[in-house]
């Protein structure tokens, strides 16, 4: 897969191995998904590279990461981006993630702990937003925080899941572009005290 050079400089200055666990760091470079915390995934550096890549970012692009995770797919968009939003809804994660992040510098990303199917109203809208977890439909809330004129990535479906670009025209029509077949965690809803 050829990528742009913009993606493959972030890609350079962002080292894997920093965001996977201690047991999988000798191999951080390949090119495959790898275990993090708490069951979940980091996604194979040429799925990050293409999904980052259908953003189309900007200097100056403000953007919204549904899946913080290890924060790896953060660093990479921090490096290409104005402002980078993340949620991740697993606590320990962020907290990891968010020592990592600010450990290697990154004053333009913002953390936060939450359930993405609501985004992040306060700061909407946004340019770009990059979902790496499943739901099983396009979250509404997503698709109305999305700039006119911004671009959403996200992977979409149950067991069988398919990489979905949304794009907002500058009058607000909503386009969906099937991309190719992929397979991502799924995207969970926060539990509720109904639930405990
Ligand atoms: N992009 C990450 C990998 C993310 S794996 C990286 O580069 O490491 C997907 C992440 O989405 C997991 O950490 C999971 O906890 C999180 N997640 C699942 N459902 C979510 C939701 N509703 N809101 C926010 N994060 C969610």
């Amino acid at each position: 897969m050829l990528h742009k050079k913009s993606v493959l400089d972030a890609f350079e200055k962002v080292d894997r191995s920093l965001f996977v666990l201690p047991e999988y760091r000798s191999v951080a470079d390949a090119d495959e998904a790898l275990p993090i915390s708490c069951g979940q995934t980091i996604s194979q550096p040429s799925l990050v590279a293409k999904m980052t890549e259908l953003l189309n970012l900007a200097e100056n692009s403000k953007v919204l990461e549904i899946g913080t995770g290890s924060g790896y797919q953060t660093a990479i968009l921090a490096e290409l981006a104005g402002e980078v939003f993340t949620i991740e809804l697993i606590p320990e994660l962020h907290e990891t993630a968010k020592k990592r992040l600010d450990s290697l510098g990154y004053t333009n990303v913002h953390a936060a702990v939450g359930d993405g199917y609501s985004g992040w109203p306060d700061e909407a809208p946004f340019d770009a937003i990059i979902v790496t977890a499943a739901p099983p439909v396009i979250p509404e809330a997503l698709t109305t925080q999305l700039s006119n004129g911004g671009r959403m990535v996200i992977p979409v479906g149950d067991s069988e899941q398919m990489l979905c670009l949304i794009t907002k025209s500058s009058d607000g029509l909503i386009q969906v572009e099937n991309i190719f077949p992929v397979i991502f965690v799924p995207m969970r809803h926060q539990k509720t005290t109904h639930d405990q």
